[in-house]
């Protein structure tokens, strides 16, 4: 069977007991992360791979290293 890059998309995950609200991911990508009212940042956890490339400086970004991307089929 054969996936099609099409059926691919990002899964990001941001681990709420590791982030501290710099909002470093929220500056770097604005249209994917927000921060919520307790400073933890947030977004819709599948996103379109066309957003690969930004997803990963949001990750490099973050300094508390909470913040993971990973491609499913
Ligand atoms: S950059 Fe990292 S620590 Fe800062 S708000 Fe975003 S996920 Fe949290």
């Amino acid at each position: 069977m054969t996936v099609s890059k099409d059926a691919q998309y990002a899964v990001v995950t941001v681990d709420s007991s590791l982030c501290q609200g710099h909002g470093e991911c929220e500056r770097v990508t604005p249209d994917v992360f927000s921060l919520s009212d307790e400073l933890t940042a947030q977004c819709a956890p599948r996103q379109p791979l066309s957003l690969l490339d930004v997803l990963e400086h949001a990750c490099s970004a973050c300094p508390a290293g909470a913040i993971s991307v990973e491609v499913r089929p």
